[in-house]
């Protein structure tokens, strides 16, 4: 715990994380600063939740900000341009977005239309994700990138969109997907777009390690891709061949791992095209990280790059190595899907209640109660700031014995409920002496561990499944009040009844934390959270745990007037949808209450006119939102 500087809210390193774009109003409220227009002023996050609550709309919810994901996809092909510009390079950019990162409709259909000018396109790891791309019109140059694991039916879907003006690549994963294009090439007669996945040998640090180098799952060894262009050539298909693809994985968190694996994909290109392959474009695959904590450097959840230096080292790798081996310069094609979304989603939650880890007042110790009791209660008498560390010690000591007695039964109930409300105010003390001193101990951490926790009304199953899985980092700051010290510190507790719903690590300025700094939750107003950088993976990796659904999701625009515009709602689930996810019927769950409502009429243990109550109650509940209302 570290002496607050400043001004209040500076404990939670909104400036080192908020991207310019999250920032403390004046008014101490969270506020969005619109990218597309720099000179105006944030707009008030805990604003616009008001205005949505006046429409009827509730947390928790996501909030997607479109505003956030135009300015990423312009920054990202305004840098792939600037570049190419810079360094001479003679091929141009089409980025393609990997749809596996967040299919919602909302967003997905947002990026075509921001990318249209860009010639920006999809990438498909799945025939579902085919026949999303498929159902957009995209620029005529984008392109439609196919990877994954592909049967005949995919393949078939693949190439015959080309009569369509699609330019879908089917990349070859493995020599057998190149007997099946062989196949369908055979039946249809239309000549396919291709591309072979190599894989690199380079390893990529960081939590994707696993998905780089010799034992990745997915990609051909040189082996393979020899086998694939002998059987290509063969069949007369090897002037399909179009592109290269390698992915170095997600989140790649030093831009110097992404220089040595562009380096060696280019020594495959080189290769291919000695080969006699008419090699076009060189894609490069999604990893282009987001830098959740603010701190800049090559380590878990941050990165040491920005978007355009991540750019300009691509494109200087490959116009230095193509130019070495006197190759003209590909169309480069990335499929970074993080980057682009990931800033534009943000998690709203409001806090239920708080169960605090200490008491304002210290009982008054009884004749018959035991003398640890009283033991425990003299700690009052010597509490300092010199001797934190023993009170803390003595305190714990004596708490823990007592809890020992009274299993044996030699301490009542009432006792114990003296004692557990005696050592619940010494740490309140303790927790007071020791934020307005620099802890260097131990004590610290041991004081971390009887935070409040403050129990929230979101699934960290449904919404936030990386932090579950993983260990993810968003950054987590209330909305409000950020004028005002924030006077205690909690872990969050999400309303699963499972243990694992908690958050207990938390970005702050000076690193991360296992309790949040929070207020005292106001009497009569709602106290919001906001958890930032939710927009990849979290929505469809969420699942049903405890059958809590999809939360509320809107869509804003930020206008440069200062205000918003809704662009659209989508009502998160209801308990009957969440029900027919399990395959109970709602209406035969409705009829089975209700046959148990009539035969209590019937035995007389219910009167006839309580029927419609029942009924009423169970029908509002099945029609509502999985969440607390
Ligand atoms: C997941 C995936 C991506 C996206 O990776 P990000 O790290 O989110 O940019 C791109 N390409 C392929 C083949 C993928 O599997």
């Amino acid at each position: 715990m570290k002496q607050t500087p400043d001004a209040p809210h500076s404990v939670y390193g909104v400036e080192k994380w908020g991207k310019g774009l999250i920032e403390v109003t004046e008014q101490g409220e969270i506020g969005l600063r619109n990218p597309m227009a720099p000179d105006a002023d944030a707009i008030s996050l805990p604003g616009i939740l008001r205005d949505l609550d006046e429409r009827g709309i509730k947390a928790p919810m996501i909030l997607r900000v479109s505003s956030y994901l135009e300015s990423e996809i312009t920054q990202i092909n305004e840098s792939f341009a600037e570049a190419i510009n810079r360094s001479g390079y003679l091929g141009s950019y089409r980025g393609v977005f990997p749809i596996k990162v967040n299919q919602q409709a909302q967003v997905v259909d947002r990026i075509v239309e921001f990318g249209k000018k860009y010639n920006f396109g999809l990438e498909a790891g799945s025939k579902p994700e085919l026949v999303i791309a498929l159902a957009h019109r995209l620029a005529t140059e984008a392109l439609i990138v196919c990877n994954g694991v592909k049967d005949a039916e995919f393949i078939q879907l693949a190439i015959l969109s080309r009569k369509l003006g699609f330019n879908t690549v089917v990349v070859l994963e493995s020599p057998k997907e190149a007997d099946t294009v062989i196949e369908v090439y055979g039946e249809l007669g239309i000549k396919p777009l291709l591309g072979v996945r190599v894989k690199l040998t380079n390893q990529i640090s960081g939590k994707w390690e696993e998905s780089s180098g010799d034992r990745s799952a997915f990609g051909m060894n040189t082996d393979q891709l020899v086998a694939v262009i002998d059987k290509l050539k063969n069949a007369d298909l090897l002037d399909c061949l179009k592109l290269q693809h390698s992915h170095l994985g997600s989140q790649v968190q030093d831009v110097n791992d992404v220089r040595r694996a562009v380096g060696e994909a280019c020594r495959y290109y080189s290769e291919l095209v000695r080969e006699g392959v008419p090699l076009s474009h060189l894609d490069l695959g999604g990893g282009m990280g987001v830098d959740y904590t603010g701190e800049k450097k090559a380590a878990e959840n941050s990165i040491n790059y920005s978007v355009s230096e991540y750019c300009s080292n691509v494109v200087e790798t490959v116009a230095y190595a193509m130019d070495e081996a006197g190759i003209s310069h590909p169309t480069l094609v990335t499929e970074s899907g993080r980057a682009v979304v990931a800033t534009s989603s943000m998690l709203i939650f409001n806090v239920l209640e708080s169960t605090l880890y200490d008491a304002p007042d210290s009982p008054e110790v009884e004749p018959e109660d035991h003398h640890m009791v009283s033991d425990l209660a003299a700690v009052h008498g010597y509490i300092s700031t010199e001797r934190l560390q023993e009170c803390w010690n003595d305190a714990t000591f004596y708490r823990n014995e007592l809890r020992a007695l009274f299993r044996r039964g030699y301490v009542d109930l009432r006792q114990m409920a003296r004692a557990e409300r005696i050592y619940l105010s010494l740490i309140a003390r303790l927790k007071a002496l020791a934020a307005s001193d620099e802890l260097e101990t131990d004590l610290g951490d041991q004081l971390e561990k009887v935070a409040d926790i403050y129990h929230c009304n979101f699934s960290l199953f449904q919404s936030l499944p990386d932090a579950w899985a993983i260990g993810q980092l968003h950054p987590i700051v209330p909305l409000q009040m950020l004028n005002t010290d924030p006077n205690r510190r909690a872990v969050l507790s999400d309303i699963t009844c499972d243990s694992d719903g908690k958050i207990d690590r938390f970005i702050l300025a000076d690193g991360v934390s296992p309790s949040l700094p929070v207020h005292s939750l106001p009497e009569d107003e709602e106290y919001y959270m906001g958890v930032f950088f939710v927009g990849a993976y979290q929505e469809t990796l969420g699942d049903l745990h405890n059958l809590f659904g999809d939360t509320n999701a809107v869509t804003i625009d930020l206008r440069p007037d200062g205000g918003f515009d809704l662009l659209h709602e989508q009502e998160g689930d209801t308990i009957s949808q969440v029900l027919a996810a399990v395959e109970f019927d709602p209406a035969d769950c409705v009829a089975a209450f209700r046959k148990m409502v009539d035969e209590a009429i019937s035995t007389g243990t219910l009167k006839a006119k309580d029927r419609k109550t029942l009924m009423n109650a169970y029908r509002d509940s099945i029609n509502g939102y999985t969440y607390y209302e």
